[in-house]
This record gives structure tokens, sequence and C-alpha cells, in this order.
């Protein structure tokens, strides 16, 4: 039996269009020639309570591509501005359309978002499409990131769009369906604030409150309990990237989620070797978006943020800046607790002692200088032996490992109990860069073999499964991302 588009189980509740349209210009996605289904994640259709089952796959792909538009669906591409590189700069979906926010049989509610999917009013002269590597980049590390327990965006489908894009030569056109708790940015924020569009800026942070921090719904100010709320989740996601070594590479305003979730993965990449200064981007030479600096980007970020709430904190301006002021300079501390608290679960200390921090220090001090490689150094402390073992006998690593030792035995822990706190915290397996590219080659001429055999191995980053060490084992090649997309 075939199946009707309209059955598919699409809930659309689209509440983005009870804004003014300064927020937002309603378009369509722009049809594509001959669009065919590269991925497809059933099991995030099945938890979004979609059934494709018994749809023909060329009918998949014309509406994951946007040629048929879903019932219910009111597309549209969302305006925001946001700080690139410390710059301030209008922006807004400039390939990209939220075709509506679906909800799930859970009761939650996702934005159903298009990226590639043509120009809009926002693409200031770009083409408003995105090349297939980089889609299928995207979705592999997304899903990674997601079953690593870390908050993002997810990808549902990649379709092949038939057509090529121009970019330093003619590649492969794609649509990656992206799902997210919401596409409100930071930057969207800076947008209206901008404008002095206070009005809007009140909306707003209600919206953003009834979609992501309903339990605050009642506080006395919105604005002071949103900022709150945010520097929380942005302070789990930032800590959850440093403890897998993700380095997002372009955190600017406008890639800086309300919800919390990561979200654009442009040139992001894993550390291989632990180095705080660890960028790979090929555009950011001073490293402002490096491992070690992006705690400080994002209380840059926040920063922004808690300025363009200034309106709504007080009506007196010189006390509301009081105020923020306070909120934004306590991340440093609460920051720095959390990634302290991290830390020690990733060399399984339980409880605390005045010399933990200074023993973290050393460690990550030899891993720096002797150039060990940051996943794999947590592996070996977890009794899994790879790569580099010379390393390991290194004096400064064994006095070091005495030391650590004698921490662990004095928190009076059994073995076991030790052992799997560390293993819930520590990869087995991260998206190594020089894997991912591999399979991106193959996928690009048509193989997919080695990018769903690493998808598979990366559904369960903790867990060591049969043929894992292969995945394991970094390259000696360093490594430049770039941010052709
Ligand atoms: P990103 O670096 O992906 O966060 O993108 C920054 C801004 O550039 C966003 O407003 C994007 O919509 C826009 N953008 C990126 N690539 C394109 C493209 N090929 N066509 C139109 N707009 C684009
Ligand atoms: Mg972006």
């Amino acid at each position: 039996m075939k199946k009707n588009v309209s059955d598919i189980g699409w809930n659309f509740s689209n509440s983005y269009t009870s804004f003014s349209e300064t927020m937002y210009t309603r378009i369509s996605p722009v049809p594509v020639k001959d669009p065919s289904i590269v991925i497809f994640n059933k099991v995030l259709s099945k938890e979004l309570g979609l059934d494709f089952t018994n749809l023909s796959t060329s009918s998949v792909a014309q509406l994951f591509c946007g040629n048929v538009l879903p019932e219910g669906s009111e597309p549209l591409a969302q305006a925001y501005a946001g700080h690139q590189f410390g710059h301030f700069t209008n922006l807004g979906d400039g390939r990209a359309i939220v075709i509506g926010e679906h909800i799930s049989p859970k009761k939650n509610k996702f934005d159903i978002q298009f990226k590639g999917s043509g120009p809009t009013p926002y693409s200031r002269g770009a083409d408003g499409r995105a090349v297939l590597g980089p889609m299928l980049r995207e979705y592999i590390i997304s899903e990674a990131m997601h079953a690593l327990g870390i908050a993002t965006t997810r990808s549902l489908a990649v379709v092949k769009t038939g057509e090529y894009v121009f970019r330093e030569s003619p590649l492969p056109g794609a649509v990656l369906t992206r799902v997210a708790a919401s596409h409100i940015r930071v930057g969207t924020f800076q947008y209206l604030a901008s404008k002095g569009d206070v009005s809007n800026l009140r909306k707003l942070v209600e919206y953003s409150i009834s979609r992501h921090y309903p339990h605050i719904e009642k506080e006395e100010n919105l604005a002071i309990a949103l900022l709150n709320e945010v520097i929380k989740k942005q302070i789990d996601l930032i800590i959850s990237w440093m403890r897998v070594g993700f380095i997002h590479v372009v955190m600017n305003t406008d890639n800086m989620t309300i919800s919390g979730e990561t979200i654009d993965y442009g040139p992001c990449a894993f550390m291989d070797q632990y180095d705080n200064t660890t960028c790979f981007s090929s555009i950011d030479l001073q490293g402002r978006y490096s491992y070690g600096n992006q705690p400080i980007a994002a209380h840059w970020n926040l920063a922004r943020f808690a300025e363009t709430l200034l309106p709504l904190i007080h009506q007196d301006e010189n006390e509301a800046i009081k105020i923020a002021e306070q909120i934004i300079n306590s991340f440093k501390s609460k920051y720095e607790i959390a990634w302290l608290k991290m830390m020690r679960a990733k060399i399984g200390f339980f409880g605390k002692e005045g010399m933990d921090s200074m023993l973290i220090h050393k460690l990550l001090q030899w891993m720096h200088s002797s150039k060990a490689d940051y996943t794999n150094t947590f592996c070996y402390l977890m009794g899994h032996r790879l790569g580099n073992i010379k390393s390991y006998q290194e004096t400064t690593f064994i006095d070091w490992h005495k030391e650590w030792q004698d921490r662990i035995k004095r928190s009076k822990k059994s073995e076991s109990e030790v052992l799997s706190m560390m293993q819930s915290v520590n990869p087995v397996i991260i998206p190594r860069n020089h894997l991912i590219e591999e399979s991106l080659q193959d996928a690009e001429k048509g193989d997919l073999s080695r990018f769903k055999k690493m998808l598979k191995f990366l559904k369960y980053p903790y867990s060591y499964q049969e043929g894992l060490v292969s995945f394991q084992i970094p390259s000696d090649r360093e490594y430049k991302t770039f941010c052709g997309t």
C-alpha cells in the first residue's frame, strides 16, 4: 500500500508566525531538479512520530528537499543578527528555511529546518545552497554529539539535489533536514535590540521561556530569570564540549542557541593531541575560538545576550547594567566549579580534595608536553592500552600515576565504582577528523559504506565494540578545516 504524504504523522503548530513579520520572511524552498535520498535517520523519524514506511524513496526525497511541503507547514526564513569574530552584522537564514514546528508523540516541539534550500532575503548575495560533503559532515557529527549525550540539533535526512553548487569548483548540492528545539539564538535577541524593538524583545523573552524554560514562567523578572537559565545551559554545554575535546570553531553569537543546543556544524572538529590552543580553522588565525578559549567566547557571547535584555532587566539603565554585570560576572566561578566536577569524574575522583585541581592540571600539562592524545589518555587510565604506549613510561607520567592512584584509594570506592564513573564520561570513540574526511570523500563518490560503518560505531561512544580500534588511532598529520560549506 502506498502511503499518502499527508499520512506521515506531521503535527505542526507554528508559533513563530505569531511574531511580527520583521522577525522572519515567509518563503518556500526553491525546488531542485533531481532529488535523491543519501541518508535518512529512521530512528529519529520514529522518535518524532513520523512514519515513512510504504512511501516510495522518491517521494521521501521530494519531501526532504522541499519540492513537496507537508500539510500544515508554514515555511519561513528567520531574521537574526550576530557578532561574527567580534564584529556585529545583520544576518538571517541565508540558506535555511524552517518548514514548521512539529510536535512529537511525547509532546516535545521541534523546528524542522531545511539547510541549503535556496536563497532568501537574508542571503546577502550568496547562493542559498549547501554542498553534499559538509551536509553529511553535519549529519554524522551532530548524531555523534547526540550519542555522546551532548545537547545538539539533530539530523533527519540528507538529500542530493541533482544540481551542482559552485564553490572553488562545481560540487554536488544537498539539503540537510535539521531538527532543533528551536532556532532562537543570541543573535535573534541582538537583531531586535539593534532596532530598539523592546516590545518584540519582551515577547521573545516570554516565547523563549514558554518553549524552553517553562519552570521560570512565574518569576518576577523574566529577563533576569532567562539570562540565568541560558548561562546555566551554556555552561553545561561548553563543559560537555571540553569533556570530549569538541571544538565548535565558529562560536559567533548567531551560532549560540537560547535552548543550549550545539548548532551549526561548520568547520568544527575534535581535538586529538591535547593542546588548549587547538583551533583547526583556516580563517581563525588568532585562535579566538580555540579549544581553551571556548569558555571565554561563551562568556563574551553571554555578555552580548545580557546587553540585549537591559531594557527588560530594569527601567533605570544604570541599575539594569549593575544587575546584568553581577550575573555575567558569576560565569567564571560557576564554570570553574563545573569544569572541576567534570574533570574529577573523568579521572575517577569521588568526593573533593584540595589537591584535585593541581593533579588534574598536572595531567593536562603532561599531555600537552608529551603530545598525548586527549581521548586515548583517559582510555589508558581506564585500562585500555592504545597508541603511543612509550609516553606512558615517562617519569612525569609514572609519578603522576602514583599520586592519582593514591588519591583514588583515599576515596574508599571500589575499583568497579571508579571505573564505571570514568566510563560514563570518557568516550572510547570520537569522530576522528581524518576518518571523517576519508568517509566523506567516499560518500561524495557515492560509496557510503565507510560513512555508515563509522556512524554505527559513533552511536555507542562509551562502549567497546568489536573492530573499534581502527576508529581510535589519531592521525599524525596536522588538520585544518575550511568554511566552504
Ligand atoms: P554560518 O557560518 O553557517 O553560521 O552562516 C553565517 C551566515 O551566512 C548565516 O546567515 C547563513 O545563513 C549565511 N550563509 C552561509 N552560507 C550561505 C550560502 N551559501 N548562501 C546564503 N547564505 C549563506
Ligand atoms: Mg550560523
